[in-house]
This record gives structure tokens, sequence and C-alpha cells, in this order.
């Protein structure tokens, strides 16, 4: 009789939408840690937990989706889409700045007596890497070491490289037993590619209780006492993040280049949208990204299994948003006003520092010594804002992903690798595992 009932509670339970239940989680995670404060961090570990459970899937799910991807590119098409993506991020993020400036000049998120705050922060500095070491480090010395390490560019470029030389040698042997060994070493990466989405989905379950602890602890550590001098300026971020997706991803690219809906689009997107707000990482959220990619908007892995990885790694419009915000709420706490170029300035460094930015939490934070550095404005802002950083870093890594998802499926549509009958595009029918 009990058990039954378990059952079908578990039945009721699984029946929600995985991104609700996950999306409740949030919203109850947060107010438990508003009533409980400090105490509410004994969570901590079962966050991590789903944090690290996500972690490891990052280096098997692009290895194997990258490599099935290369399977049907060819050196040249591989080039242009490449040279598409890569000006596309550039596009979008140096504009994610300028919404971000535009906003804040409007808002002015740090008039309001902040000042006593910046006497008692500590200066932060950062080192920027240089040019030349950030195109070196994409080439990996040790393939191996690079995946071990978890380090994502210099493993798309060994798996790019060894996926074309698989192709050009199948395509000049005569030899059947390479031909068929490479047919198998795709094939398994197919099976692979596979699996690692059905982990995808089982870890999402766990999410639900991962994202409750996760949302107890921040909001236990910091308490409402610690956000309420910083709400302007989440507001603030919040606005901007909502004119970009809104204007720039559903409106222009949506809406304007895939000539679709952009609720459909919301909804294939939406695990990854809410994944990268509950664990501030966009590398981290790189698996449920591609799983949305490959299942919900219909996109073929031979262009997300590319682009979706790189995006996680250089393209950060949320991040570069928040450097101009946070430029202008530095400005506002010093009492200066930044002049037109000042904000030009802005907006080449920010796209710099956003290409730069490991897919990370708080890495964002830590760029803005940059920013800051570049206009002459205190370093201790860095230390003011680090209380609330936790909250801004989720708006974010949100737009991050967002971002790198709306890119990809343009990129996809222009050659020809997106399917508009399957997924969310057709009656809004959902193809998600999980549902
Ligand atoms: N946490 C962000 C991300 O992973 C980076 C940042 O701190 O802005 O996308």
């Amino acid at each position: 009789m009990a058990s039954n009932r378990i059952v079908s509670t578990w039945r009721t339970y699984r029946s929600v939408g995985i991104v609700y239940r996950i999306g409740i989680a949030f919203v109850l995670g947060s107010l438990l840690g508003l009533a409980v404060g400090e105490t509410a961090t004994v969570l901590q570990p079962i966050g991590d937990l789903f944090v690290r459970l996500l972690t490891m899937l990052i280096v098997p799910i692009v290895v194997f989706t990258l490599l099935m991807g290369v399977r049907q590119l060819t050196p040249s098409t591989l080039g242009k889409l490449g040279g598409q993506v890569v000006a596309l991020y550039a596009v979008t993020s140096a504009v994610a700045v300028a919404v971000g400036l535009a906003v804040s000049n409007a808002i002015q998120p740090g008039s309001r007596g902040l000042e006593s705050l910046l006497a008692e922060a500590e200066p932060q500095s950062a080192e920027a890497p240089s040019a030349t070491e950030v195109v070196l480090n994409i080439v990996p010395t040790n393939p191996l070491g690079a995946m071990a390490e978890g380090s994502v560019l210099p493993t798309i470029f060994f798996v790019v490289v060894f996926g074309l030389a698989l192709a050009l040698v199948q395509e000049e042997t005569d030899d059947p037993a390479i031909s068929s060994g490479i047919e198998t070493f795709f094939d398994l990466a197919e099976a692979g590619a596979e699996a690692m989405f059905k982990v995808v989905w089982g870890v999402m379950e766990f999410g639900v209780l991962g994202v409750f602890a996760l949302m107890a602890s921040v909001f236990g550590a910091a308490g409402v006492d610690a956000i309420v001098p910083f709400a302007l300026l989440i507001v603030t971020m919040l606005v901007a993040a909502v004119v970009h997706i809104g204007v720039v991803y559903l409106g222009g690219f949506v809406v304007g280049i895939l000539g679709q809906s952009p609720f459909s689009f919301l909804s294939g997107a939406r695990e990854a949208m809410v994944t990268a707000l509950s664990i501030r990482s966009s590398s981290g959220t790189l698996p449920v990204t591609m799983s949305d990619a490959d299942e919900n908007l219909g996109v073929a892995e031979r262009v997300y299994g590319f682009t979706l990885p790189l995006g996680a790694t250089i393209n950060m419009d949320g991040t570069a948003m928040y450097q101009g915000v946070a430029a202008i709420f530095a400005a506002n706490v010093v009492g200066v006003n930044l002049t037109l170029a000042d904000q030009f300035a802005v907006v080449s460094v920010a796209v710099l520092a956003s290409i730069g930015t490991a897919g990370v939490p708080g890495s964002g934070l830590i760029m803005l010594t940059l920013v800051l550095t570049q206009l002459g404005l205190p370093l201790e802002i860095v230390g003011v804002v680090a209380g609330v950083d936790p909250i801004l870093d989720r708006i974010r890594t949100m737009v991050n992903v967002t971002g790198d998802l709306a890119v990809t499926t343009a990129v996809a549509k222009w050659n020809g690798a997106v399917d508009f009958t399957t997924g969310v595009w057709s009656d809004g029918v959902r193809s998600s595992l999980a549902d």
C-alpha cells in the first residue's frame, strides 16, 4: 500500500519536466538559505557533487561529439564554419558590452553612498595572459595531458586534427583493415556520445537536489544584508541580460536569422540556461548545452560538436556585458564620469577579457581588474563587488550559454545543419529524454 503510494508519488514527480523541478528547487533553496542563514552552508557538498558530476562529463562529451562531427567535415567546411562562428561570437560580445554600458549609463548603479565600502576593500589584481601565450596554449604539448586537465581548447585542437586525419586516411586507403578500423573509431565516438547524453539526463535528475543545496548555501552565506547595497547593480545586470537576450538572441538570431518562434528557442535552451544559473560555469554546463542543441534544437553534431565547446571557452557575452556594467558602477562609486572614448576602450578590453576568461565560476570578476586598470579606476572595486559576485556570475553565465546556443543555431542554419521539423521547432513538441 505504502509502496504503491511511493511509486505513484515518484511518477507524478517525474512527470513534471526536469527544468521546472530544478527551477522550483532553485527558488526553495534560495528561500531556505535566506531563512536559516549560515547553517544552510552544510548543504554545500551536495551542490558540489552535482557540479563534479557535470564536470566529469565535459571531456568525454567534447571528444566524442567532436570526433563524430568531424567525420562529416572537410577542412574547408570546417574553416568556413570556424570563420562564421568566431566572427559572430566576437560581434555579439561587443554588442553585449555596449548593452551593458547603455543600461548602466541609464540606471547609474553605483551612485548611492557606496564610497565607504571602497575604503575597506583590498585592491585586487590579475595578470592577463599575453596574446602569444593564448595562441600557443591552443596547441597541447601532450593531448592526453590536456584532456586529463580538462583544458577544452587544446582538446578541441587535437581532436579536430585527429578526426580530419582519420577522414583523410579513410579516403585514401585501399587497406580494408585500416578503413574498418577508422569506421570503428567513428562508430565508437557516436555510441560514446549517445551514452554521455544519457548520463547528462541522469545527472540532471540529481541536479534537483544539487541546485537546492547550491542556492541554500549561497544565500545562507551571503544573507540579505550583504545583498541590499548592491540591489541596483544586480537589477542593472538583469535588465542588460534581458535586453541582450530579447533583442540580440531572440529578435536578431531566432526571428531574424532562423525565422522561428523565440518561445521555441527558449524552450529548447532552458535546461542549459537553468543549469548555468545554478552552477555559474559555462564549461560545467557544456554537457547540458550540447544535449539541448542535439535533442531540442535539432542542430547537427558536425556544427555544435565544434561550436559549443569553442563557445564555452571563448564566447562570453554575459561576462563582457558585466565589464561594461561594472565599469560604470565603479565610476559612479568613485564619482567620476566616463567619456565616450573611455567607454569605447571598455568595449575592446572587455571583449578581449571575455575571450580570455575561463568558463568557470567567478573568472569574470578577476577579469574586471583589466578594465579597471585600463580606465584608471581603483582595483578595490573588485573587492567591493566580490560579495555579490555569486549572484551576478549566475546572470553572466546564463547569458554566456544562451549566446553559445543562439550563435550555434544560426551558423547551423547557414550550413544546412539544423532540422526545423524536430525537437522544439515542430509544434513545440520536445524530444528531450528527460520529459
Ligand atoms: N562564470 C562565467 C562562466 O563560466 C565566467 C564569468 O565569471 O563571467 O561563463
